[in-house]
């Protein structure tokens, strides 16, 4: 088949580091399996603000719309200047321009990796085009707007076709997985927008009669996370509930580092480490690759079902595996999770024991 182009854009602060740290393992992988992945590099954030006065230029955005995945480190959103001034949110950006419409979070406890909750098997499916976020729920101006300086407004958006869309994506992962499907709304107050959202996550899921679905007040979902998460499947909720909700769960399985996710849509996907940039780490080597590494290894399996590439799909699972066997030694952890390596050292363990791997598949 064609090689496949993926765009690797590293993003602010600890974003380069952790973005060679992730493109060193799949390179690996596309060396050990051949394949047939080729890179190109772009700059983003306050690197090409500094350069272009754009913090996403259009010849970037273009080349993502051509590119066959993207690999997206963490932008330092809040730093930068306001949209007039070049300052537009890149993962926002694509994420509309794009229509990478599903957010798909999973949260697993790690064997021998400390953690608040055991036994955690979930995954938040975060609608990721319109609901509070301001900078992409409105065709022109901002969802947000103050008519005097002291009254500010926030406009929320909610579809049935986004709503729709969502409920399928999280269903359809359901039907592959342990066949729950939890919907998080908040319907109870928001009796139109989340009750637009509700009837239309149960409408689609009432066309899956394998699985198993129920309702959760958004409130008590953040309780239930706390007591019993592990009784969770696959949760499917609006943009701000998700975004919160999946940092909650994060956490509760050994922290924010080891927090992968895949903004997918029906023609693109992009990889996207759950965190942020972390600026209180930048540069030092310290920061856990992880999230990234497991981001990269989601956007292989998407590739490998839209291009059904067996050798994609194999390198996705073996990613997963040597990152996770990594993991399980205390000795060669990063020091987010109380180990002694850095960033990249991390991921040389990765990559070594991805050779192991490789070598003794049957
Ligand atoms: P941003 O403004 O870009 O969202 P932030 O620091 O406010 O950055 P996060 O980047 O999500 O938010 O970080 C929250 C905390 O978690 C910080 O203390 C950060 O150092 C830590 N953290 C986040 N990602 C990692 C990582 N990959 N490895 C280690 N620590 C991390």
């Amino acid at each position: 088949m064609r090689r496949l182009d993926i765009l690797v854009l590293p993003g602010d602060h600890i974003g380069p580091e952790i973005s060679a740290a992730a493109l060193g393992v799949v390179e690996e992988a596309r060396r050990l399996l051949d394949l047939p992945l080729e890179f190109r590099h772009a700059e983003i954030g306050h690197r090409s603000l500094e350069r272009t006065g754009h913090t996403i230029p259009d010849s970037v955005e273009k080349a993502a719309r051509s590119a066959d995945g993207i690999i997206l480190g963490p932008c330092d959103t809040y730093g930068y200047p306001p949209v007039d001034r070049g300052g537009v949110n890149p993962s926002a950006r694509l994420r509309l321009s794009l229509d990478l419409y599903a957010n798909i979070r999973p949260s697993r406890s790690i064997g021998g990796v400390p953690a608040v909750a055991p036994n955690v098997d979930l995954v938040i499916v975060r609608e990721n085009t319109e609901g509070f976020y301001a900078d992409r729920n409105m065709f022109a101006g901002a969802g947000e707007f103050m008519p005097t300086a002291e009254i500010a407004l926030a406009v929320r958006k909610v579809t049935a076709h986004a709503s729709r869309r969502i409920a399928r994506a999280a269903c359809d992962l359901a039907e592959k997985r342990r066949k729950k499907l939890t919907i998080v709304s908040k319907a109870n107050v928001l009796k139109l927008s989340d009750g637009l959202f509700l009837r239309e996550a149960q409408s689609v899921a009432a066309e899956y009669p394998d699985v198993a679905v129920e309702h959760i007040l958004v409130d008590a979902m953040a309780s239930h996370l706390v007591r019993s998460a592990q009784v969770f499947d696959v949760v499917v909720t609006t943009n701000m509930f998700g975004d919160i909700l999946s940092n909650q769960a994060a956490e509760l399985c050994g922290g924010l580092g080891l927090a992968g996710s895949l903004n997918a849509g029906d023609a693109h996907a992009m990889a996207q480490a759950a965190h942020g940039s972390a600026p209180d780490i930048a540069g030092q080597d310290r920061a856990n690759p992880c999230a990234l590494i497991f981001s990269v290894a989601m956007l292989l399996e998407w590739l490998a079902r839209r291009h059904t590439e067996k050798a994609l799909a194999d390198a996705a699972a073996l990613i997963d595996r040597a990152t996770l066997e990594v993991l399980a030694d205390p000795a060669l952890r990063t020091p987010d999770l109380g180990g002694p390596l850095g960033t990249q050292a991390f991921a040389k363990q990765v990559s070594g024991r991805l050779a192991h791997l490789a070598a003794t598949r049957p």
